[in-house]
């Protein structure tokens, strides 16, 4: 039982882990269907939300929507509304701004998020 909540586990990870993976859970769960097709989609939730309190991955919720990344590190996003895909921006993640924040608004800022909304360079190549 144990090994085969592991595997699954392990299964759920490969699937998001990397970079460029901006996925729902159930993005998630269709993939990982492939390999174990009697998987539950709350079984695909309780792995997800184990494996960001481990802070394998992330969360971010976008429009209020939950969508989970395969970088734990703070970075930005490219929107492209094109072809609805997400990747990753590798820009310096600015901490000046959470300490701002949490300055000004005597709050805890565990983080800030940033997306930039365009076209993918792929998609202008299709055009
Ligand atoms: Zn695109
Ligand atoms: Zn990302």
């Amino acid at each position: 039982m144990e090994y085969r909540q592991t595997k699954q586990k392990q299964a759920i990870y490969d699937v998001i882990r990397g970079k460029d993976k901006y996925m729902s859970a159930y993005d998630v769960y269709a993939k990982v269907k492939d390999v174990y097709p009697n998987i539950a989609l709350k079984t695909v939730y309780r792995n997800l939300n184990l494996l960001c309190e481990q802070k394998l991955i992330a969360k971010i919720i976008d429009e209020g929507q939950t969508y989970f990344d395969g970088n734990p590190e703070p970075h930005y996003h490219l929107h492209c509304t094109k072809c609805n895909r997400y990747y990753d921006v590798d820009l310096p993640y600015n901490h000046e701004l959470d300490e701002m924040v949490s300055k000004r608004y005597n709050a805890k800022i565990t983080g800030h998020q940033l997306i930039f909304e365009g076209i993918c360079s792929k998609c202008l190549e299709g055009e």
